[in-house]
């Protein structure tokens, strides 16, 4: 889809989209919460304000893209179903979306996905299919499961009513917290960093939106850099919604364009900053879910005096992995 001299992609989605998948998620969706600590603005100099995605419907923001996205099918495809494959946020907000828009679900997750986002997949009702990440091809066995049956495929990110979806989120900050100087996000395939910054040049130009990885995952970072995909192996890292392997031709083609940089985290910041949340703002935030906040608190985006918004994208997290991380034994 990638145009030979990097040409514009057709199908990009645009800031219309993200109003229309608004309007979609209205009454759907909650509209989570902004949260500002005094705490972390003295650590930092900043104006921070951080949506709390981690009380999103489902415990992360994929559920606006996979709501926005099932809600987009003609009623014929609904029926049918769909299908998706997630390491467990998305399978997650497909299983619960499709759940409430009365369409099948088929969730093919990688068998070491932590164990409570199988469970809370098949809890909200959906069929759950087992593969080893580091072995299989989980697209050719998505083909072969959704062909016969003709269920509608929905990826984790790149897809336009998924990225529209995810955009919403920044729309809310920006509504709720007004103009932003700064928007950091946290980056796995990008759907979440191009949607939101589709909404933040449309509501608040000027904002530089800024995209963070775990640094064994910097596969989004060299492609910015180098203005092509750069694909991966299956990164190791505590960031378990980050370790997609490329960017997607979607999210990049936006990312290309609209976001001004990418930087990355260690493990060990991560897990610092889940100290940090439950400790001062009494949240539980999965490692992924940390990853704007730890670029922020470490000082790996310049924030000083600048009105900044920081996405806590999500906080599904085995209590077990959470007490270890947030112990600091890890
Ligand atoms: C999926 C996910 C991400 C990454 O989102 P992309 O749209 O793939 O970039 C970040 N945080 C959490 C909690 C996630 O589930």
């Amino acid at each position: 889809m990638q145009g030979e001299h990097g040409a514009a992609i057709a199908g990009l989605p645009t800031y219309a989209d993200v109003a229309r998948a608004a309007e979609r998620l209205a009454g759907a969706a909650h509209r989570t919460p902004v949260l500002t600590s005094r705490t972390a603005d003295a650590m930092t100099g900043a104006k921070l304000f951080f949506k709390a995605e981690n009380l999103q419907r489902a415990g992360a923001f994929k559920f606006r893209g996979a709501y926005n996205a099932i809600s987009a099918l003609p009623e014929a495809a609904r029926t049918r179903g769909v299908i998706t494959f997630s390491s467990g946020n998305h399978a997650q907000a497909i299983a619960l979306a499709s759940r409430l828009l009365g369409a099948p679900a088929t969730i093919i997750m990688p068998e070491d996905a932590p164990a409570a986002k199988i469970a809370g997949t098949r809890g909200y009702g959906a069929e759950v299919v087992l593969y080893d990440r580091y072995g299989q091809d989980r697209e050719a066995l998505g083909r072969a499961i959704a062909e016969p049956r003709g269920l509608t495929l929905i990826p984790p990110f790149n897809h336009p009513d998924v990225i529209a979806g995810q955009g919403t989120l920044a729309q809310e900050l920006i509504e709720t917290a007004g103009p932003l100087d700064v928007l950091v996000v946290c980056l796995g395939g990008g759907g979440m960093l191009a949607g939101c910054a589709l909404a933040a040049a449309e509501l608040s130009p000027g904002c530089r939106v800024i995209g963070v990885e775990p640094e064994t995952g910097n596969d989004g970072q060299r492609s910015f850099r180098d203005g092509r995909i750069v694909t991966i192996p299956v990164p190791r890292t505590i960031a378990d919604g980050a370790q997609s392997t490329a960017l997607g031709a979607l999210t990049f083609g936006i990312i290309r364009e609209r976001v001004s940089d990418i930087v990355t985290v260690t493990d060990a910041q991560l897990a610092e900053t889940m100290r940090f949340f439950a400790s001062r703002m009494k949240i539980v935030v999965e490692p992924t879910g940390c990853l704007a906040a730890a670029a922020v608190l470490h000082g790996q985006v310049d924030v000083r005096d600048k009105r900044v918004g920081v996405v806590i994208s999500g906080g599904n997290v085995d209590l077990a992995t959470f007490a270890r991380l947030t112990a600091g034994t890890a």
